[in-house]
């Protein structure tokens, strides 16, 4: 279905969803811990089967590979070496970068720390370099959260002997927490600033931030010209209605809550990459009465897949 001219999109869940295209193609997703999901999260109306870990395995493995993704930005990876015996035998290679005091270790019978993980197909980038922080508060102290980011260099196609940096990262959750999450963002986006102001970026991850928040204002604003590559599924350029929905146990007695929000985005540099094409985010009809996660859908937040055309310079 394509619905637009060169720029425009074509929807990728559709007769293109396991044809790459020979450009390059991203996919950010939060793919939810299995230490948390069973527990702390309160998943209420999702049936216990789907969480264990028996059956979710699986559908983790099927949602990496619908999409043929060359690149993987992934949060709340708690199972690394699994993804990785199964990715590696496709091509891919990945790192890990664990938050420092993650949840899940608090958890019985958990899988290990979570944190982002990037994983890349070695046939269309190789890795230049790889680097880690850990997000800083405005009192320059360490926070729980981080950034995992590898610098590439393409080898196929129009991404050929381009260099380009890649980041994943999830900040702070729950509510109350809106002024870290906007001095989370604030350190990132100096540190990208800093360190990466002359590479072209891809910026993924989980923000736990809405659009209006002062998280995601802060990397809109930033002179590193970010294009927020979802917004360009709206005719008016709004980031889309939810990236993640689910009812959680109320605690105490209170009654339990639905959350309906986008909190996860997929950024790159708007001067050098042109966005192509664009995974549909499922409806509601699709995602059903029981909400995320679900039989169908192993985690809570949806995956963003972006193809991506590299734009020279002198075409701007
Ligand atoms: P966050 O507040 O960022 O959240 C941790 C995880 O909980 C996220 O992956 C988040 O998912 C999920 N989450 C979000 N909202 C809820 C909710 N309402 N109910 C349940 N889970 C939710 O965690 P931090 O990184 O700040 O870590 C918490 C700290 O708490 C750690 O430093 C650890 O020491 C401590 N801790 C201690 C425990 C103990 O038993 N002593 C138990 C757990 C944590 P998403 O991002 O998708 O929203
Ligand atoms: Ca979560």
């Amino acid at each position: 279905v394509k619905l637009g001219e060169a720029g425009g999109m074509v929807d990728v869940n559709g007769a293109d969803r396991r044809q790459n295209n020979g450009y390059l193609r991203v996919m950010q997703w939060n793919l939810l811990a299995q230490g948390l999901c069973q527990s702390s999260d309160g998943f209420v109306l999702c049936p216990s089967d789907a969480l264990d870990w028996q059956f979710r395995q699986f559908r983790i493995i099927e949602e990496l590979l619908s999409y043929s993704a060359d690149i993987y930005c992934l949060e709340e990876v708690d199972n690394f070496s699994f993804i990785e015996g199964y990715l590696s035998k496709l091509g891919f290679k990945g790192c890990f970068c664990p938050k420092p005091d993650s949840p899940c270790l608090y958890q019985a019978n958990n899988f290990g720390p979570d944190g982002c993980a990037i994983f890349w197909s070695e046939s269309k980038v190789r890795l230049l370099k790889q680097d880690s922080v850990i997000l800083h508060d405005d009192k320059n102290r360490e926070t729980n959260q981080v950034a995992l980011m590898c610098t590439f260099r393409g080898l196929a196609g129009n991404m050929k002997d381009k260099d380009f940096l890649c980041v994943a990262t999830h900040l702070k959750s729950k509510l109350g927490y809106d002024e870290l999450r906007h001095q989370q963002g604030k350190f990132l986006e100096k540190y990208l600033r800093q360190t990466a102001a002359e590479i072209p970026l891809i910026l993924c991850g989980d923000f736990n931030a809405d659009p209006q928040s002062k998280a995601v204002s802060v990397l809109k604003a930033s002179n590193l010209q970010l294009k927020s590559t979802y917004t360009l599924l709206s005719s008016d350029g709004a980031e889309p209605v939810y990236t993640t929905w689910k009812v959680r146990a109320g605690r105490k007695g209170q009654a339990n809550t639905e959350v309906c929000h986008t909190i996860d985005y997929l950024f790159v540099s708007g001067k050098q990459f042109q966005v192509v094409q664009l995974l549909k985010l499922p409806t509601p009809e699709e995602i059903g009465p029981g909400f995320l996660p679900s039989y169908s859908y192993p985690s809570d937040h949806i995956s963003l897949v972006a193809d991506l055309k590299f734009v020279e310079f002198d075409h701007i």
